[in-house]
């Protein structure tokens, strides 16, 4: 990483500074995007920042930089055409506060930082193998709809992942699935394809709604329809989605194969017209 942005400037990572008496820092006050970019391309970035300033308005945060600003500093933070493949992480914090209050004095300016990191490409295994997953109760607040920087319960569902040697922690509440740790969860039984509705206990995930396009276009049905535990536990495919995974196979479930154990069918089709759009990204063509 060459240089980061911080506050109205662009500064090498070991110049940048914040204040421990930052509200991020202790109260996990803040909002947060994740963008991705293919050759100097991001993808999704007007829903990006759309997002963006429902999770501030939600939060009761002013927005710190208009949209023509958020995109002139994105576009820096990545460089010009053709650039790596990266992601911008971009968080605003309710910025830094004299006192540790929960009640925040008015006049505080927000603390504004992006920064650019390589996308990792996907593992060849990934496509042929799948990834596994296990289920858990969601632990999280009800407002999983704002993007907020307070991740404890998705810091604590991928440990619980990565202990049980699987990816990703796929979350219900009372019996229905909400989402992944950190994506959106999609399902493929009885040849249907399913997503549980957009709704406050879940992130309206770009990617989700980017997969339902290209599936719209291109006559995949589908339904958006609360998704029972039972029903993800008997699917034929589950499939991730999130900006910096894409969308992903899930072929192993709490140590139980998903279908034939294999990517299925559907997620192969939809991966081809993921990868499809991604190249027209890069392409400069979206
Ligand atoms: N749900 C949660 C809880 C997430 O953290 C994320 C991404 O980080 C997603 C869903 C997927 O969202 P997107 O496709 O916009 O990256």
């Amino acid at each position: 990483m060459n240089e980061l942005y911080l506050n109205g400037a662009f500064v090498p990572p070991e110049a940048a500074h914040i204040s421990v008496m930052d509200r991020g820092f202790l109260f996990g006050d803040g909002v947060y995007e994740v963008i991705p970019s293919y050759g100097g391309h991001f993808l999704g970035l007007e829903p990006h920042l759309d997002r963006l300033d429902a999770s501030l308005a939600a939060m009761r945060l002013e927005a710190p930089l208009a949209r023509e600003d958020w995109r002139a500093v994105l576009r820096r933070l990545i460089g010009e055409p053709p650039a790596a493949d990266q992601y911008v992480y971009l968080q605003v914090t309710r910025g830094t506060a004299p006192e540790r209050d929960h009640l925040c004095p008015a006049g505080v300016r927000p603390t504004v930082l992006a920064f650019a990191k390589p996308i990792k490409p996907r593992a060849p295994a990934i496509a042929e193998q799948g990834v596994a997953c296990i289920t858990h109760p969601d632990i999280r607040w009800l407002r999983g709809d704002i993007k907020s920087i307070s991740l404890a319960a998705a810091v604590l569902m991928r440990r619980e992942a990565a202990d049980a040697d699987a990816l990703e922690t796929i979350m219900h509440r009372d019996g229905w699935v909400t989402e992944g740790a950190v994506s959106n969860v999609f399902v493929v039984a009885g040849g249907a394809l399913m997503t549980p509705p957009k709704s406050r206990l879940l992130l309206s995930g770009i990617t989700r709604e980017l997969a339902l396009t290209l599936a719209h276009e291109h006559g995949l049905e589908f339904v958006e329809r609360p998704v029972a535990l039972d029903i993800l536990r008997a699917a034929d495919e589950i499939w991730l989605s999130s900006s910096t995974r894409e969308v992903l196979p899930v072929t192993r479930l709490d140590g139980e194969l998903v279908g034939d154990g294999r990517p299925g069918l559907l997620w192969r089709r939809m991966d081809a017209l993921y990868q499809d759009y991604k190249a027209r990204v890069r392409a400069g063509h979206v």
